[in-house]
């Protein structure tokens, strides 16, 4: 059978597990150059047992601004026939009538998740504790998977399918989503969409993410972002954004030792070695600001370095890379 729901996780052959295309996107750059490219089997085991075959797209490139936005997302591969229990076939999506009991509010949201390749539902910040391992070999973070649902009642499968939610606890696929929504929708589509954060309850997405520009040293935790620029401090670095907060500089600080503990420092690295090549970088953190003993500018801090997202700025052109000259 075809897929008719958003494909958003697949099994990974080379990493034998589950995951989301921005943590396959982590993978591949954490890779040391030259990279291999992944292959993927569909997450539900009844398809991953015929070998039904995935497509990655975009997983190779790294995050950038670009003016035509393109999300990182898996495709179904035309030339594989899904099982018919598999996760992402669900006949109820095809119709395109409003679904029984649904507002018009409820169909309007239920059309614009539908424009999104990876609509997160449920975002819950508190990272997992990564499962104890006594194996060298460091898996990537498994995004939790719902299949304890669709082992209820084969009657209520049907119900179990149209409830699935897209709940995740990776910042940088949040971040996606977020970017992907910005680009694609109007700004009173982008307004209707909710978020639920577990013990905080449901929140507006837009108002979830917070430019810096906006922020306010009490406000609650939410991901603040912005774009600047990076100073190395040999592992680690600091990033101090463009815009000031009632006019002192905004900073965000990570010690080389943050990122030496850090499962995903590689990557970090890899974006942030190409300084030289964009006009910035945008951050997001899941964070507080704090000010400083000396009141003269403000810092981002987060809990947990799986807060902090970055995204590559606008390539510079040629003229701007030439005239910098020689890296100092
Ligand atoms: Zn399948």
């Amino acid at each position: 059978m075809k897929t008719n729901r958003t494909i958003t996780r697949a099994f990974c052959i080379e990493l034998q597990q589950e995951l989301s295309i921005v943590a396959a996107r982590r993978e591949y750059f954490s890779q040391e150059p030259p990279r291999a490219r992944f292959s993927f089997l569909c997450s539900s085991e009844p398809c991953r047992a015929l070998g039904v075959k995935i497509t990655g797209v975009r997983y190779d490139v790294k995050p950038q601004e670009h003016p035509t936005f393109v999300a990182a997302h898996y495709r179904a591969n035309p030339n594989y026939e899904h099982h018919a229990d598999c996760e992402w076939v669900d006949e109820a999506v095809k119709t395109p009538v409003a679904q029984e009991n649904e507002t018009e509010a409820e169909s309007e949201l239920r059309k614009l998740k539908r424009k999104l390749d990876d609509y997160i539902d449920v975002f819950d910040p508190t990272p997992k504790e990564r499962v104890k391992s006594t194996s060298p070999t460091d898996k990537p973070d498994a995004e939790p998977t719902e299949k304890a649902e669709d082992a209820t009642l084969p009657a209520d499968a049907l119900k179990a399918k149209q409830d699935k939610q897209n709940r995740t606890s990776n910042l940088e696929r949040l971040v996606d989503s977020f970017r992907q929504a910005q680009a694609s929708l109007t700004k009173e589509e982008l307004a209707l969409l909710t978020l639920r954060i577990p013990g905080q309850g449901e929140v507006s997405l837009r108002a979830y993410f917070r430019h810096i520009k906006f922020a306010q040293l009490n406000d609650e935790r939410r991901v603040l972002y912005g774009g600047g620029l990076v100073e190395r401090y040999g592992t680690g670095f600091k990033f101090k954004f463009f815009d000031r907060l009632q006019g002192k500089l905004v900073t965000l600080y990570v010690s080389p030792a943050q990122m030496q503990a850090y499962r995903s420092s590689r990557y970090l690295s890899e974006l942030l070695s190409h300084a030289d090549e964009v006009r910035f970088f945008t951050v997001f953190a899941l964070g507080k600001l704090v000010a400083s003993p000396s009141g003269k500018s403000v810092s981002v801090e987060i809990e947990d370095l799986r807060h902090l997202a970055i995204v590559l700025g606008p390539a510079k052109d040629a003229e701007e890379v030439a005239a910098k000259g020689p890296a100092s």
